[in-house]
């Protein structure tokens, strides 16, 4: 079992083409100004077996295409069994996968080499917002692209040339969830642009 609280479709702001973006449960770094805090506590309700996830991700790439996976959250590397059940049958349908991780690759080398041969690119370290320059595919300037499977940084290199990131926002059930790397006062910019159209912002 594992605690997985999202996985959407397609996701392009994250890593290169369509992708699935799977997003963990669960993060002991609580990094000021992190985008996802309602993701930081384990909660029951996102309590699933790795079948689930699994059979979720095969019904969306048996109907379209996948470029590629950016597993995030949350901290994916808190549930390194979890991780362990997923990447190798995520790597069946596609090598891209991109991991973000608030854990340092030397940190990772060291306990698990196992989980990073499966990985293709990491991006590591924590969120400091005073390092946000909205920059494509990092949260702040101290976290690092690292490229474990050296051939794909052709892949990524048309993503890296742009001058800032992008933000893609997922219509749900019950609202929308909004994706991609936010500048800090993206919550304020929001609520300001939701109050001039008499909209109210709740949060999950
Ligand atoms: S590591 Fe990522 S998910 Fe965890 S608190 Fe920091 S920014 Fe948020």
């Amino acid at each position: 079992m594992m605690y997985v609280a999202r996985i959407l479709y397609p996701v392009e702001v994250l890593g290169p083409g369509k992708r699935i973006g799977i997003w963990f449960d669960g993060c002991i770094h609580h990094c000021p100004g992190c985008s996802n805090p309602e993701l930081w506590e384990q909660q029951e309700r996102y309590h699933v077996s790795a079948e689930t996830v699994l059979k979720m991700v095969r019904l969306i790439a048996q109907e379209n295409p996948v470029d590629g996976f950016t597993l995030t959250g949350g901290d994916p590397f808190l549930q390194p069994e979890a991780l362990g059940e997923l990447l190798e049958p995520l790597s069946r349908i596609s090598r891209d996968i991109l991991v973000y991780t608030g854990y340092l690759y030397e940190e990772l080398k060291e306990r698990y080499p196992h989980l990073l041969e499966w990985i293709a690119v990491l991006i590591d370290g924590p969120y400091l917002e005073a390092g946000n320059r909205a920059l494509p595919l990092i949260g702040s300037d101290n976290q690092r692209i690292i490229f474990l499977q050296e051939n794909l940084r052709e892949q990524y290199a048309p993503i890296l040339r742009r001058q800032t990131s992008r933000i893609q926002n997922f219509r749900v059930r019950d609202g929308v969830i909004s994706v991609g790397i936010h500048r800090p006062d993206y919550e304020e910019r929001l609520a300001e642009a939701a109050q001039r159209k008499g909209l109210e912002i709740k949060h999950e």
